[in-house]
């Protein structure tokens, strides 16, 4: 093992719709009885995972064709349990990964309210702590995202539990998904204010795609410690300047915004990437879903080296910012700190598992 390999690292921003062995997601789906619209298992890896070779045109193709059967699979507390506990060990045994954030919409995997919300988000809470008993080099976190497809109602109940289980290990909130019509940044706002008041990390995806006015109201107005892509910042100076000032940190997914056509290719990364160096702007390196796009920290930063894209020395800055961005606290008094409800749900999965 080459002493990169053996480097201890951090990914902050990957989706656990994205980020599952196929091998896991197979078996999740057959154990719940799930129709698979495909012969075999070859066909279902090719099915949940993209490649340079088959792009997807935009982001509304990923969540549609990918993201679609990757949730129905993760719907239930059994299995979002198991698909959460597989990338948390998964990224330690395979990248070293000794800190991992890892984001997901509980209302995306209760099979539109037949499933309870609460029991969705402590069986993954417990899946977390069991890779943590397993892995105890690594500090885990987990992110609930709220998305754009989503009413303000329906975000509003993200938040609620977020923040009701901020105690047992959900570290921040996010927004996510395509652009929509409908959506309003501005109306979220109080939303998202109320998570940072009640101590949530904040992270928003924004300026993946080309919408300026909302990644400027987001730099300007809620100021969130960290935000998703935000790549077209690259071509507003001022705006750099803001993110720079207000220390934002950037999450830079390489592969995924070549696979996803949000870049045109290795020159447009080039530039973008250079242009936020030379701006003093902080940024780290993630996967946004390593098992989708068939990558990992460790990938990334190879492929930026390789395209003389970062420097070691760069990478190495990034990953320091990494470390330092997290929303990961560490605990003072361990377990003490958890709510009854989790302690229930543990006591109960505890029994079950040992007999
Ligand atoms: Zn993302």
């Amino acid at each position: 093992m080459s002493q990169r390999t053996l480097t201890p690292r951090a990914e902050l921003h990957t989706h656990l719709g994205a980020a599952v062995d196929p091998v896991i997601m197979w078996t999740i789906a057959h154990r719940q009885g799930i129709k698979l619209p495909v012969k075999n298992y070859w066909d279902f890896e090719e099915m949940i995972t993209v490649t340079p070779e088959k792009k997807n045109l935009n982001l509304d193709e990923m969540d549609k064709h990918y993201y679609h059967w990757t949730e129905l699979i993760q719907s239930s507390p059994e299995a979002i349990e198991e698909a959460v506990h597989s990338v948390i060990g998964g990224g330690y045994r395979k990248c070293n990964l000794v800190l991992q954030e890892l984001r997901f919409n509980p209302m995306k995997r209760n099979r539109t309210g037949e499933r309870d919300l609460d029991l969705i988000i402590l069986a993954a809470l417990w899946g977390m702590r069991r890779a943590m008993l397993e892995y105890p080099q690594v500090s885990a976190g987990l992110i609930i995202s709220l998305d754009r497809s989503f009413t303000l109602a329906q975000n509003g109940i993200i938040v609620d539990k977020a923040i009701r289980y901020q105690l047992d290990g959900i570290v921040g909130v996010d927004i996510a998904g395509p652009d929509r019509a409908t959506f309003s940044m501005k109306a979220h706002a109080p939303l998202i204010l109320r998570a940072k008041k009640a101590g949530l990390g904040i992270t928003i995806h924004a300026g993946e795609t080309g919408n300026m006015k909302e990644l400027e109201y987001v730099v300007r107005r809620l100021r969130p410690h960290r935000i998703g892509h935000g790549l077209i910042a690259a071509n507003d100076k001022k705006l750099l300047e803001e993110i720079a000032k207000q220390k934002i940190i950037l999450e830079i997914c390489p592969t995924s915004n070549l696979c996803n056509s949000i870049l045109k290719g290795v020159d447009e990364l080039r530039v973008i990437i250079r242009t936020f160096v030379e701006s003093g702007v902080r940024f780290t390196i993630n996967t946004d879903g390593p098992e989708m796009y068939r990558t990992s920290v460790l990938k990334e930063e190879e492929f930026l080296l390789a395209h003389d894209i970062m420097s070691e020395k760069e990478l190495e800055q990034c990953m320091r910012w990494a470390f330092k961005g997290t929303f990961i606290r560490p605990r003072s008094n361990g377990n003490a700190q958890e709510s009854k409800a989790l302690q229930k749900y543990m006591v109960r999965r505890g029994s079950t598992l040992l007999g």
